[in-house]
């Protein structure tokens, strides 16, 4: 079968995730997840371009993160997202993958996941569509987050996150979002987690008696178990367009934990907050913090303070939710 355009560009967006409840640690080793995700303005476009010097693929990147530690062979997400539709529908065409790079990297803002999802769409726009649900299949396959950005909106995921149910929202939330100068590992912030309930559950409360405390952040610890987490208020505050009232109702179980490993995180959400953001919020597993601020022009007084603050990397102004991937142009063949 041969592609029925040259080249295909889609376009897939970053997300925050404004609750975030992390369970118990399943069978298969995850921790099972009930979490809201938003999608975000800002947005990752990939171009695919059939080649036909005979070689496999290349990968390349621009944008403002292009110069960051990503990976150019098969491990990249677009390229593996392309190469695992193409072995699912047994349609095989060489393509150059060019990814325009808006999302920080390794910045829970699945900047990554959207590269998945924007190739996915691409890939199956040049090879003349592929049925949903294989695609639906390939995208959870990929990654938790890729589904979501498919679908993009707002979105209840349970399970490992991938299990998703639209949520009602009315409105436009503006969020300032801090990348960080330090690294966080997912995988340790989670292990950090079980070890923080583990000391909770023999009587010893870090959050009182070790763990740095997170100063006027407004987020209060809540990761006990004797106090658990609801997404009730925070459905309820999307359902009513309220800025305020979600800014009252985030949450994220890995607060805790990301601040433990990376006490810089704290900082930086004391400074968002005494700049006169009306929420912070770890992004994810972190170490990215997310602002909701009340309007554009106090996004920008906050983002500016931020930039000098220490601890912080980029600092990124958009507003959510946004859609879901869509193909952006079809270049026909010559
Ligand atoms: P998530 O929120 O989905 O957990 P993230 O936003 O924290 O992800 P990403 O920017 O998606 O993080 O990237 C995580 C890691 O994945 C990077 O450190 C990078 O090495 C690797 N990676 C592979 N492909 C890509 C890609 N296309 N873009 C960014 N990173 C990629």
């Amino acid at each position: 079968m041969s592609a029925r355009f040259a080249s295909v560009t889609a376009r897939a967006h970053g997300k925050i995730n404004p609750y975030l409840e992390v369970g118990d640690l399943m069978e298969d080793g995850y921790h099972d997840l009930v979490t809201v995700f938003q999608s975000l303005a800002v947005a990752e476009t990939v171009t695919l371009t059939v080649l036909s010097d005979g070689s496999e693929y290349t990968v390349d990147i621009t944008g403002p993160y292009a110069d960051e530690d990503i990976p150019r062979d098969a491990s990249n997400l677009a390229l593996a997202a392309v190469l695992r539709l193409s072995e699912a529908t047994g349609v095989h065409i060489p393509v150059a993958v060019t990814i325009d790079k808006h999302v920080p990297v390794a910045g829970g803002m699945g900047g990554g996941s959207a590269d998945a999802a924007a190739a996915l769409l691409a890939y199956s726009h040049l090879i003349g569509g592929v049925d949903e649900d294989l695609l639906a299949e390939v995208a959870s396959a990929l990654g938790a987050d890729v589904p979501f950005a498919l679908h993009g909106g707002t979105m209840l995921g349970t399970g490992h996150g991938d299990d998703l149910t639209p949520v009602l929202t009315r409105g436009t939330y503006h969020w300032v979002l801090a990348t960080s100068t330090g690294m966080l590992s997912t995988p340790a912030v989670y292990r950090k987690l079980d070890e923080l309930r583990a000391a909770r559950s023999e009587g010893f409360d870090p959050a009182v008696d070790g763990t740095p405390e997170v100063h006027g952040t407004s987020e209060a610890p809540r990761a006990s178990a004797a106090e658990p987490a609801d997404a009730a208020p925070v459905l309820a505050a999307l359902a009513h367009g309220d800025p305020a009232a979600l800014a009252e109702a985030v949450h994220n179980d890995m607060t805790d934990a990301a601040v433990a490993l990376l006490p810089d995180v704290a900082h930086v959400m004391g400074t968002g907050i005494r700049a006169g953001a009306l929420r912070a919020l770890v992004s994810g597993s972190g170490p990215t913090v997310g602002f909701l601020v009340a309007d554009d022009r106090h996004a920008l007084d906050i983002a500016v303070l931020l930039s000098a603050s220490r601890g912080v990397r980029h600092v990124v102004r958009t507003h959510g939710p946004a859609s879901g991937a869509e193909i952006l142009a079809a270049r026909p063949w010559e």
